[in-house]
């Protein structure tokens, strides 16, 4: 957890430090973390089950929605349904030997309802990060099922209150999965072997008849979550909102129902979808790399780095704490390899510490290029110290892809040493922290400031120095209030430059996969 992480550290440089920290820190950080109230997990099967309505959880800070002006509104939950998604991924597991990807939702529906637009979905404006956290996991989930597999399903679990007994389907009549359809005809949808077909094989009623063309229940025929994600406006993931009943979904009944549905799903899956037989995930391209069950939103991310000339020893540790985040594959890259089009395999970019220039003039102009073509593309770039240096654009070896250039260059070699940074309101969104400040080694990265370049988009300010380091000559008061961490774009993809080092800190590791997971490749599938 990096709330927890984050307090660790914090508290361990209070105790070394004398330093006082605002109290509360641990539980706002704990409290407000939409990974706490999202349930997220990646899967080896191209399925997704989304559950947004089974939770009984509060949001911190936000009220209960009053839904006036909302179209259908709802605020009661379908019971039970986060803990048939959970047991309907265990059995879809024992059957197929693997698992689906799977988003549950733990905040109950009465303060935010996540199977809505936005503006109907919830009321308080603290809400709307786990709105798009909960959606962002189903995209990204959509997304590494397509790199994986091209196409696949999205199955949405609800409950409905009209017939203990029944399952609806609901697909807007068959727009959701319009792809679907497309491929292999309207009976993969209505007939004996589609899904509703199979669940009726399992003796369960369905709604509307198999064989049967009849619309669906207008109640039930499917909200937001298989409009937005599933093949209406085109795309190869097919989605299918299920509606149970109470004696299907509840604590006696959902063992058998969790069941009965796998079988419907394994069957359905040998028929339309690819890839859940015998074909392996690690036989696929881009499912290379430690790729393991944990937090979706980094998973199959290959990420590129500078092992070459002017990068330092220090590359190691960053090497080994890559090595321990779920869903991230590392590729080590010489300049030739930059400078060869290797970047185009990669979704982000990172340049270690070490010297910028020794960096800068060994890519050359060539490598450079490869570099900004690949940002302006939509790939990520991360810079470490050096890393910062050589990105900022302020050097004839510089990358020119962040608009900061480098005070008092002339004191680059102003020492090394745990320093204090303030995180600025826009910092504190991105790292999901609360407040404030943090201790983080330094170890004689930039002092950047806006470079006020117009052909480069100006950057947003996440840290900046709160007290400094002036040795071997450099002049004290210059550190201070320059940008610690930058974060900001270049064509289509993003820049992400830390003057000190988090992965050189006890407990700031998990910003480097912030960082990774905020700049990996852009363009969409
Ligand atoms: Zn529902």
């Amino acid at each position: 957890m990096f709330s927890m992480t984050i307090l660790r550290s914090v508290l361990r440089v209070a105790l070394l430090g004398g330093a006082c920290f605002a109290s509360g820190f641990e539980e706002k950080l704990e409290a407000q973390s939409p990974k706490e109230l999202i349930f997220v997990e990646a899967g080896d099967l191209p399925i997704i089950l989304t559950a947004p309505h089974g939770g009984s959880e509060s949001i911190p800070g936000v009220s209960k929605r009053l839904g006036k002006g909302v179209d259908k509104f709802a605020s009661v939950s379908d019971v039970y349904t986060d803990k048939l998604a959970k047991k309907l991924a265990d059995a879809i597991e024992a059957k197929m030997g693997n698992r689906p990807y799977v988003v549950i939702a733990r905040f109950h529906r009465q303060y935010l309802d996540a199977n809505r637009r936005a503006r109907d979905a919830y009321e308080s404006p603290e809400a709307e990060e786990f709105y798009e956290t909960y959606h962002q996991a189903i995209s990204d989930a959509r997304s590494e099922i397509i790199r994986r597999w091209g196409r696949g399903a999205l199955i949405d679990i609800h409950g409905q209150a009209a017939d203990p007994k029944v399952i609806f389907r609901g697909t807007q009549n068959g727009k959701t999965t319009k792809h679907l359809i497309t491929r292999y005809g309207i009976d993969a949808l209505q007939g004996e072997s589609s899904l509703l077909g199979l669940l009726a094989k399992q003796g369960i009623p369905v709604i509307p008849a198999v064989g049967s063309s009849e619309h669906e229940n207008p109640s039930f025929d499917g909200g937001y979550t298989v409009i937005t994600h599933g093949s209406s406006d085109g795309g190869t993931v097919d989605a299918i909102q299920l509606e149970l009943g109470l004696s299907l979904r509840d604590l006696k009944a959902n063992g058998e129902t969790a069941d009965k549905i796998a079988n419907a799903i394994q069957e359905f899956s040998a028929k339309y979808l690819p890839g859940t037989e015998k074909q392996s995930p690690q036989d696929l391209p881009a499912a290379k790399g430690n790729r393991t069950t944990g937090d979706l939103s980094g998973n199959g991310l290959r990420v590129g780095l500078y092992v070459d000339e002017g990068a330092s020893a220090s590359v190691e540790n960053l090497l080994s704490v890559l090595s321990k985040f779920d869903g991230v594959s590392v590729t080590k890259l010489k300049a030739d390899d930059i400078r060869s089009g290797k970047l185009a395999e990669l979704d982000l970019l990172i340049q270690p510490g070490g010297s910028g220039g020794g960096q800068g003039r060994h890519l050359g102009e060539d490598g450079r290029d490869a570099i900004r073509r690949f940002v302006k593309s939509g790939g990520g770039f991360i810079g470490i110290c050096a890393g910062a240096y050589l990105a900022s654009a302020d050097y004839s070896w510089s990358l020119n892809i962040l608009d900061a250039k480098v005070l008092d260059r002339q004191h680059w070699n102003r020492g090394k040493g745990t320093v204090e940074i303030s995180i600025t309101d826009a910092g504190r969104k991105f790292l999901g922290a609360n407040d404030n400040k943090l201790s983080i080694h330094y170890a004689q990265g930039p002092l950047l400031a806006p470079g006020n370049r117009p052909d480069i988009e100006d950057y947003e300010t996440v840290a900046t120095f709160e007290t400094e380091i002036a040795k071997n000559g450099a002049p004290e008061g210059v550190m201070k209030g320059t940008t610690a961490i930058a974060k900001g774009t270049f064509g289509n993809g993003r820049v992400i430059c830390f003057s000190p080092h988090p992965e050189m800190t006890d407990g700031l590791e998990q910003m480097v996969r912030l960082a990774i997971d905020h700049v990996k490749r852009q363009k969409s599938e």
